[in-house]
C-alpha cells in the first residue's frame, strides 16, 4: 500500500465514488485475481441490534443488561453498540465502568459495580475457563443457525447469559459479488465472527469460500498465505482489524463509511461504502491500462 494520506481523485473515478492514492495503484488492481471480503461492515451494514437476551436458569436479566451494557458503551464495535443501545432502551440509564479494556477481535472485560464482567465471543471466555451451561450452550447454537451473531457474558468467573445480535447484508452486496465474479476474481468472505453466522453472509451473496473466527492480527496471515498460493489479493475491509491486511494486499480497498485506520491503509477508497464500486474500480483500472480481459 502506498504510505501517503493523501487521496487523489481522478475524474471518473471520482464520478464513481472511488478515490484512489496515485497512479501506481492502477496497476496492481489491473492485476488481482483473488478478493477478500471483510464480513462485518463491508458486506454486513455493521448496524447491529440486540435481538434476545437469554439468561442462566437464576440470572436476572436486567442485570446482564445492566452489567453488559455499562462495559460495552465504552467500546467503538457494532456489536458493542448494539448491546448498549439494546440495554439503555431497555434501562434507560446504566452505571459507569469502574474499569475497562478491549480484547481485540474477542470483546471486552472490566469492573462494572465491583464485578468483573466480560462481554464477547465463546473463546474469551474459554480462555479463562469458563463454559456455557446447557441451557446457554442450546440457546447459542439456535441462534447461530439461524444466522445471528452471539455474545456471551460472564461475571465473577462464571458464564451467565448469552445475548443475540443480527447485522443486515447490504442491498448492493450481492451484485456486487456478482460484477466481481464476472471480472474473473474469485471472492473470499474473512471473518472474525462465527462459522455458522459467516456462511450464512456468504450464501446470502453467493460466496463459496469461508475464513471465519480469524482475530484481527491473523487477517493479515490470510492474505499472505493467498499471495504465497501464487494469487495477486485485493481486500476489501473497513476496520482497525482490517488495516494490516488492507496494507499488506496487493489492492486494499477500504470503505469510506468505515475506520480512518482502514481508510489511511487502503490504496484506494469506496466512498459511499457501495461494494459495487470495488468492481467498478477494478473494471476502470482494466480499461485505463488498455487491457480489459
Ligand atoms: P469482522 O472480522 O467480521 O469485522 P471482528 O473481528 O470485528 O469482526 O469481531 C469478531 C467477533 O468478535 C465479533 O463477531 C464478536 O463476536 C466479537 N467481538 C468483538 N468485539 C466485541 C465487543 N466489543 N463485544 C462483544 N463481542 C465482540
Ligand atoms: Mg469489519
Amino acid at each position: 500500500a502506498t504510505p501517503t494520506a493523501l487521496l487523489v481523485g481522478t475524474g471518473r473515478g471520482a464520478q464513481l465514488g472511488i478515490l484512489i492514492k496515485g497512479p501506481e495503484v492502477l496497476e496492481s488492481t489491473r492485476r488481482v485475481d483473488t478478493v477478500v471480503l471483510d464480513k462485518t461492515g463491508t458486506v454486513t451494514t455493521g448496524r447491529m441490534t440486540l435481538l434476545a437476551v437469554h439468561a442462566a436458569d437464576g440470572t436476572d436479566e436486567a442485570e446482564v443488561l445492566r452489567l453488559a451494557g455499562a462495559l460495552e458503551h465504552s467500546s467503538e464495535h457494532p456489536v458493542a453498540r448494539a448491546v448498549a443501545d439494546g440495554a439503555l432502551r431497555k434501562l434507560g440509564a446504566l452505571p459507569v465502568p469502574e474499569d475497562f479494556a478491549n480484547v481485540p477481535g474477542l470483546g471486552v472485560q472490566g469492573v462494572v459495580e465491583g464485578r468483573a464482567v466480560l462481554v464477547g465471543r465463546e473463546r474469551l471466555l474459554a480462555d479463562r475457563s469458563m463454559e456455557l451451561p446447557a441451557e446457554l450452550a442450546r440457546a447459542r447454537a439456535a441462534a447461530e443457525d439461524a444466522g445471528r451473531t452471539t455474545v456471551a457474558v460472564a461475571w465473577d468467573g462464571e458464564a451467565r447469559a448469552v445475548l443475540e445480535v443480527a447485522d443486515a447484508v447490504k442491498e448492493t452486496s450481492a451484485e456486487a459479488v456478482r460484477r466481481l465474479r464476472a471480472l474473473g476474481l474469485t471472492p473470499l468472505l474473512l471473518t472474525g465472527d462465527n462459522r455458522a453466522v459467516a456462511e450464512s453472509v456468504a450464501r446470502a451473496v453467493g460466496i463459496e469460500e469461508v475464513i471465519a473466527e480469524v482475530l484481527p492480527q491473523d487477517k493479515v496471515e490470510v492474505v499472505e498465505r493467498l499471495q504465497a498460493e501464487g494469487r495477486s489479493v485485493a481486500m476489501v475491509g473497513d476496520g482497525v482489524n482490517d488495516a494490516a491486511a488492507l496494507a499488506r494486499a496487493d489492492l486494499g480497498l477500504a470503505m469510506g463509511t468505515g475506520t480512518d485506520a482502514a481508510i489511511e491503509a487502503g490504496d484506494l477508497t469506496l466512498v459511499r461504502g457501495d461494494l459495487r464500486a470495488a468492481a467498478d474500480a477494478i473494471r476502470l483500472a482494466r480499461r485505463t491500462l488498455g487491457t480489459i480481459r
